[in-house]
């Protein structure tokens, strides 16, 4: 996955778009904002960009977008990101927008679960199926202290496993991906999967297996994780159960749980705004119910509504557009064309 990171930017400053929601609408959002020549900042409540796309189906391959014949879903997030780059779009990731606030002068406070508030001129929500977060263990209780110390959902750095008992849970592609790509980092590898076979990549199924045969990591497949033992604060074992019945335990010191994750409209389906199943109504403009607040993409309803990549791009364009007689009022609402618009600043640099 190519690397973004969080912008350096103070969240106090005020941006002419605040945009909810990273996937490919978001991101295609932010290319559209440069192209209007107003500030934007996407907040995105996974560690990565890229949506359904990034967190679903990643390795798949996508065959009816406008001009890509076939392309698989990461590259495609990929692609949009370095079109939207070039415009030096702010990013937040790993914060959930909770709240917004209208002001009297008509600007916008964006509240996330961090607390932070975040100022923009307008809102263009791109949330898509609703916020993602990572599947949980229920059969584990609350471990939510440890998360970030001793259990992970993602792999933010490579340094919290390292020389660690790490016990990777899960049999698709993420799990496969990092039993293979912690080898060489973590003191053990074991990999826990409830399944009988992986659902992940067959080269990388068949490298967990190499290693397997080799000796380097231990693969408990048919099995579950019952419980945990902490030891002040840190994990030190876990307890496994097989579908057969037999119990056994492994030490382990670092637990990635990466068995995929699930969408939640959470706060925005309790926003005051007008809902039409589990989606935002908008109109002609991909305006909603409230003026300066817009959506776009598989959160936005009307009418006859494709949920599909490209009806987001287009709606994110035509939302971004009609942004600006919210965001620069008076100011006419006229076409770009990127032909002429990158011509002249080309030329320029
Ligand atoms: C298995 C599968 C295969 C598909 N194949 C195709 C295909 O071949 N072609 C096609 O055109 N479409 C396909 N789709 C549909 C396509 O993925 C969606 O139409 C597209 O992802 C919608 O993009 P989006 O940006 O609107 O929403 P999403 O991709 O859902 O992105 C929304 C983002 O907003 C974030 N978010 C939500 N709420 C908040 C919040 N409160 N705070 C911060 N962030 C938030 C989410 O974490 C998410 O990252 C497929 C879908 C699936 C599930």
């Amino acid at each position: 996955m190519f690397d973004i990171h969080n912008s350096m930017t103070d969240h106090r400053d005020m941006r002419d778009l605040t945009i909810i929601g990273g996937g490919p609408t978001g991101i295609f959002a932010a290319f559209q904002c440069g192209m209007n020549n107003i500030t934007c900042r996407i907040i995105e409540s996974m560690s990565q960009l890229g949506g359904q796309l990034a967190a679903l189906y990643p390795e798949k391959h996508i065959y009816d977008v406008a001009g890509f014949p076939e392309v698989p879903a990461i590259s495609l997030v990929e692609s949009l990101w370095k079109q939207a780059e070039r415009y030096n779009p702010d990013v937040v990731l790993g914060e959930t927008v909770t709240r917004y606030t209208k002001l009297e002068d008509g600007t916008f406070e964006t509240e996330t679960n961090t607390g932070t508030v975040y100022r923009s001129r307008a809102l263009l929500i791109a949330a898509g199926l609703g916020a993602f977060e990572p599947r949980t263990l229920p059969q584990l209780g609350d471990i939510s202290h440890l998360v970030g110390g001793s259990v992970f959902y993602a792999v933010r750095s490579i340094n919290d496993f390292k020389d660690r008992n790490v016990v990777i849970v899960g049999g698709g592609d993420s799990a496969l991906d990092w039993t293979v790509g912690l080898l060489k980092t973590a003191a053990s590898v074991t990999l826990v999967h409830r399944g009988h076979e992986f659902q992940g990549h067959g080269k990388t199924a068949h490298e967990v297996f190499e290693a397997k045969e080799a000796g380097r990591i231990a693969v408990h497949l048919d099995t579950e994780v019952r419980r945990i033992d902490v030891v002040e604060g840190e994990l030190t074992r876990l307890h496994l159960r097989a579908r057969s019945g037999k119990e056994t335990s492994v030490d382990a010191e670092r637990l990635l749980i990466l068995i995929g994750f699930k969408s939640n409209l959470g706060p925005l389906a309790g926003w005051d705004l007008e809902l039409c199943d589990n989606a935002l109504v908008v109109d002609t403009h991909m305006k909603t119910s409230v003026d300066g607040l817009y959506a776009a993409g598989d959160i936005a309803h009307y009418p006859g509504k494709l949920k599909i990549i490209q009806t987001g791009l287009s709606e994110a364009t035509m939302a971004v557009r009609h942004s600006l007689s919210y965001i620069k009022p008076g100011e006419k609402v006229r076409n770009v064309f990127s032909s002429v618009k990158m011509g002249k600043e080309n030329k320029a640099t």
